[in-house]
């Protein structure tokens, strides 16, 4: 019996998931996509179709209603649900799952509308339940969080017998010809960066005003790259799991023009996320902007040049100080040829195809609710060198760093 795949969420991870399902089409039987808008669904299968020869089915769900999903799920009897619709729809989609008896997995991390927060709360409370309904849920399976998860991992199983300190640095050096615009989803992209920063050393939780602390980075491939401490949802996670860890920070790469307009934006309560009065009418400042700015799946055929993202780790292997560097370097052009999509949704994308792909085969099984790290990262670690996400490792002298002084 081929087996039955439901992605939810039809924006610009969504046609990537589409596009690799498809390609991968022996591990994923029959593909359903279901979203909000059903034309965009219609809009993505028909490329599909075009390019791979795959047939998709798609259906209209409105991923906040736990008996909608449900409904869906059953109509597709899927083995496995793949969410990448918003963090917002990530506990309705959890439930019906369980309430169905279905896998699951995500690319990001519970967010609530009302506040700009995430945190994996209340999705690892809902361990009890999946092991209850004998199901499992892959969380995070995207490229940060999701493949900085499975290098952490494979550092640990291969050069370290103790990590000391990991730096995660997400570089995306695309050029979409905009003065401002967002690579993904514009409330969820912007509510991360306009947040406080947040790292972690020695036990504590440190928080930084937001871009308080910047460092200059030498990407392989891309140049040196002004690049902000963030806080990021994989760090809650791998705190827990990498042994003997000290420090972990997050930071990502901002040009000027993104951080004045953003600026700018804020001063002028753009980035407001409670109601506000217009004219009679309630509307939310952030959604009245992510309405203005260019849709994320349009930036596609735009945009220009590489995103490199990847760990930087200390630690000790046999007594002896060691240092590396785990990265990926994707093409926007070259992402945009294979599958119509920008270099961010494609190294979102092809991580969720690979993570949902080892628990379809089994490399990947367990009963509650996991991070990537948790499982062995060799299986992972080499869809991705086929898949479109080759990586490389530096290893570098103890006290070597790329980072620009
Ligand atoms: P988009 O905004 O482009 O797409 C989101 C899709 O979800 C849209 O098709 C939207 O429908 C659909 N959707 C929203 N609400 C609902 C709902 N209630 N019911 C059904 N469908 C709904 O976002 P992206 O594709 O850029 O991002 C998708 C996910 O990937 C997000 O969770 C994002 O945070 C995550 N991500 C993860 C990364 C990682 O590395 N881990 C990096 C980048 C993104 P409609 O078309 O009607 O608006």
């Amino acid at each position: 019996m081929p087996k039955k795949t439901l992605i939810i969420g039809a924006g610009g991870v969504g046609n990537v998931v589409a596009f690799k399902c498809a390609m991968n089409a022996k591990t994923f039987g029959d593909i359903t996509l279901a979203s909000r808008t059903v034309s965009k669904c219609n809009a993505i299968a028909k490329n599909v179709l075009e390019k791979t020869g795959v047939s998709l089915a798609t259906m209209r769900v409105d991923a906040d209603s736990v008996a909608e999903l449900v409904e869906v799920i059953e109509q597709v009897q899927a083995n496995i649900v793949i969410n990448v619709a918003l963090p917002y729809q990530d506990l309705t989609i959890m439930d019906a799952c369980t309430q169905c008896g279905v896998d699951y997995l995500d690319t990001a991390n519970y967010e609530h509308p009302d506040t700009a927060k995430f945190e994996y709360k209340e999705q690892w409370a809902r361990d009890a339940q999946f092991k209850e309904a004998n199901i499992m849920g892959l969380l995070g399976s995207g490229f940060d969080p999701g493949v900085t998860n499975v290098f952490c991992a494979y550092a640990q199983k291969h050069y370290f017998d103790e990590i000391h300190t990991i730096d995660i640095l997400d570089c995306n050096a695309g050029d979409h010809g905009y003065p401002f615009a967002t690579n993904f989803n514009p409330e969820i992209n912007l509510r991360e960066v306009s947040a406080k920063g947040r790292y972690w050393e020695n036990g504590d939780w440190i928080e930084t005003e937001p871009m308080a602390i910047k460092q200059v980075w030498d990407y392989p491939e891309v140049g040196a790259k002004d690049s902000y401490l963030l806080y990021h949802e994989e760090m809650e996670s791998l705190v827990k799991h990498i042994k003997g860890l000290k420090r972990i920070r997050f930071f990502m790469t901002f040009g000027e023009s993104y951080l004045t307009h953003m600026k700018c934006l804020e001063n002028v309560g753009m980035l407001g996320i409670k109601e506000v009065e217009h004219k009679g009418m309630k509307i939310v400042p952030m959604e009245f902007l992510a309405t203005l700015l260019p849709d994320p799946a349009s930036l596609g055929p735009r945009t220009k040049g590489k995103t490199n993202i990847g760990i930087f780790a200390k630690g000790m292997k046999d007594g002896v100080e060691k240092t590396i560097y785990i990265y990926q370097v994707s093409d926007h052009e070259k992402c945009y040829q294979e599958v119509m999509s920008q270099g961010v949704s494609y190294t979102t994308g092809v991580p969720a195809m690979i993570g949902a792909k080892l628990m379809l085969e089994g490399k990947w099984q367990g009963k509650g609710v996991f991070n990537m790290e948790e499982f062995d990262p060799d299986p992972f670690m080499e869809e991705l060198m086929v898949q479109g996400l080759p990586w490389k490792v530096m290893e570098l002298g103890a006290d070597e760093s790329r980072e620009v002084k």
